[in-house]
Formats: C-alpha cells, structure tokens, sequence
C-alpha cells in the first residue's frame, strides 16, 4: 500500500492482515460447528492473555465503555461503596457511571501525569465496607501506568474486589490477573488485542464470580447482565451453540486469529517488546527536547506516549503536519490540559521500522512549525533502544 499513513493514535491500531482477512470472510451462522469451534478457542486464549487460567471470559458486541459497564454493573447493588482510583480521563468516566448505577463513589485523583499514592489508597480502604476498587492501568488520556500488583494486594488485603480497566494496556502491558490477585480485567479489541473496533473483553475471576452470585437485587442493565450471557460462554466452550444475543460472528473470527498470533509470541516476548518500544519512543521525544505528561518514566507507558507540543507550536498547526508526512496521531484529551499536548499509540502489531517512521514523521512536522531542533535526534534516539 504505497499511499497508506500510518494509523498511530492509542486506538483504533494498525492491524494484521490475516486479522482484517477473517474480518472480511464470508459469515457463517453463529450456530455452525465451525464457528462454535473459533468462538471456544477464543475463550480458552483470553486465558492465557490475561494471565487468568481459573477465570471466565466473557466476549461480548460492544466497545470498552461496555465492558466498563458490565464488569461493575453485575457487582454493584445500590448503595454499595466503590472506590475510583483516576489517573485521568478514564477515571472520571468510572466515576461517572458508578453513580448511575446506584454506587455510593469515593473519587481518588491525581494531577495531571501523576499517579495516586498508595498510602492515601490504603488510608482509604482502612476507612473500610467498600465493595470495590477501579483502577485504569494505562488512562488513554496521561499515558499514565499503573502498577497493578500493589492494587491487587491491597485490594485482597482489604476485601475489596479489584477491577482493572486494561482498555489501553492487556496483550501489551505486563498483566498476570490471577497471580495480582485482580478480580475484574477488561479491554476492548481496538487496542494491543489488535482487532477493529467493536468487541469488549473481560474476564472475571472465581472472586468477582461468586460476589455476582450471591447478589440480591437483580442487575440493572439487561444486555450487560452475566446471567443472559454466562451459559452462551459456557455452551460455546463446550463446543455446543447458545443463543442469547446474536454474537458479533465475523469480529470473533478475527478474534481468534489475533489472539492466536499474541500466543503465537508469547506473553514475555510480547511484554518486553512492547516496553522496548514505548522506551525508544520516549528516549525520541526526550532527544526533540519534548516533555511528556507522565511526570516520571516509573510510571509511563508503554503503549502510548504523550508529549507536550513544544513553547509556539499548536496542535492545529502540526498533526496536519505530521500526518502529511506519513503518520496520523491524536490531540490531548484530558480537558484540563487538552491543548497542550498529544498522543502517539504505538501497541499491537506495531513495528520497529513503524517507530522510526512516525518519529520521523513528528520531526518533519516539528520542523515545519520552526521549531528548533538537530535533524534526525531523535529517529536516533529510537534506534539506538531499538537496535540495543
Ligand atoms: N478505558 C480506557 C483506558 C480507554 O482508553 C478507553 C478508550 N480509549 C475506554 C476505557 C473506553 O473504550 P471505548 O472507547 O472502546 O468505549
């Protein structure tokens, strides 16, 4: 594809051919016995991605916000008490529909870039009787990582059920659900899991399981309640067909072919190659002279990276700019610092020679806002991490 750009914004991601070919192949009926097969092997694989091999998977038709709403929603009765950890964006929107569904919220915040002290979390939870804690593991909107492993170990010591939004992190940050002792852990298939857009992944563990058991009240969201939807994944695993709503027959074939090739890498391999390349990516922007809004590297991503434009460039002024020169980025999205700053995705199937590319992308959009720099620094700076 001699004109193609490269789609390098946190999602939707460039995507693997064999992926977009099953996403095109003819639709069987979601009762056959070859899709019954593909529907089962994808379940048993988000296992193995997310680390979690006692724990239930759920595949359902919908974006991230769904499984957002789900995991919380089948574990939530009213006045329940829930604790939002926000490092951004994502945070506030965790918050936000907690309330509708009746939960009483506590709202834990950072500034910008920041990520929130785990002493204030456990002063917190010591307060005690709240049903569950969210976190987002990589809030879309800083680049900011959250460890997940103290968050599990506090929530298990504390009794309060754990529920990671892993919408920007799972099949590329480093994730072990059952060993963290994470109950709830989600994504969407436009991000590291490398399928377009329309899929919400969640799988949760025996803990999270049993909590929605011996709910009393009824789940308030039909669509999204686990008892509609748990005997389709059962039956489908059993390789027996289930009906509850239609499944998304061609995404879940493109499901099982990404999801095959992931463990076809390996969940190390996959690990360490995401933190190589979103350490190249920084050390780029760090050589342009660019800073970036997580304030320490402890706690940046790897899937995405987020720079401040430079003193006198506008947003407006260079992504236009960058995206002439091969590369579509996004803008800020945290409201209170929006203009200021960018994102790069750079997750998934993603390449080396696709990091040199943007950041050379950016150095050309750079220098045609006039801004300062030594050509070619920071398609260096990548490299030399890259090659090392
Ligand atoms: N959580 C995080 C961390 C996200 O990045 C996103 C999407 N960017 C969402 C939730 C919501 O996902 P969706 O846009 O697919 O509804």
């Amino acid at each position: 594809m001699k004109d193609r750009t490269l789609l390098m914004i946190p999602g939707p991601i460039e995507f693997e051919p064999a992926v977009l070919a099953a996403l095109g192949a003819p639709t069987t009926s979601h009762v056959a016995a070859n899709f019954i097969e593909v529907f089962g092997q994808a379940l048993e694989m988000m296992r193995k991605v997310w680390l979690c091999p006692a724990g239930q998977p759920f595949i359902m038709a919908g974006s991230g916000t769904l499984a957002m709403d789900t995991a919380v929603v089948n574990l939530i009765e009213p006045g329940d008490k829930a604790l939002v950890i926000s490092t951004g964006y994502f945070g506030e929107r965790y918050a936000e529909l907690l309330k509708r569904y009746g939960a009483e919220v506590t709202v834990l915040g950072a500034p910008p870039g920041e990520v929130v002290d785990l002493d204030k979390i456990e002063t917190e939870l010591k307060k005690g009787s709240f049903k569950l804690m969210t976190f987002t593991h990589v809030d879309t909107s800083t680049a900011v990582l959250v460890d997940p492993r103290p968050m599990g170990k506090l929530g298990r010591k504390y009794g309060v059920l754990t529920v990671l939004d892993g919408v920007c992190s799972i099949a590329g940050e480093e994730m072990r659900q059952e060993e963290w002792g994470i109950d709830v852990a989600f994504t969407a298939s436009q991000k590291a899991i490398g399928v377009p857009p329309g899929l919400a992944l969640l799988v949760a563990g025996p803990a999270a399981m049993k909590t929605w058991k011996e709910r009393k009240t009824p789940v308030s969201h039909y669509y999204g309640d686990w008892k509609n939807w748990l005997p389709i994944m059962e039956a489908y695993e059993a390789r027996k067909p289930g009906y509850f709503g239609t499944p998304p027959v061609n995404h879940i074939c493109a499901l099982n072919v990404s999801l095959g090739q992931i463990l076809t890498e390996g969940m190390e391999q996959r690990f360490s190659r995401h933190q190589r390349i979103g350490s190249a990516f920084r050390a780029a922007i760090g050589a342009l002279g660019l800073k970036q809004v997580p304030t320490d590297p402890a706690h940046a991503a790897s899937t995405l990276t987020a720079p401040y434009y430079p003193q006198g460039v506008t947003g407006q002024e260079f992504l236009p700019k960058v995206t002439a020169a091969g590369a579509i980025l996004a803008g800020g999205l945290l409201p209170a610092i929006k203009a200021a700053y960018f994102r790069v995705g750079h997750m998934g199937a993603v390449k080396p020679g696709d990091i040199l590319a943007t950041v050379g992308a950016i150095e050309t959009g750079l220098a045609g806002c006039g801004y300062e720099f030594e050509k070619g620094i920071g398609v260096a700076a990548a490299q030399k991490i890259l090659l090392a």
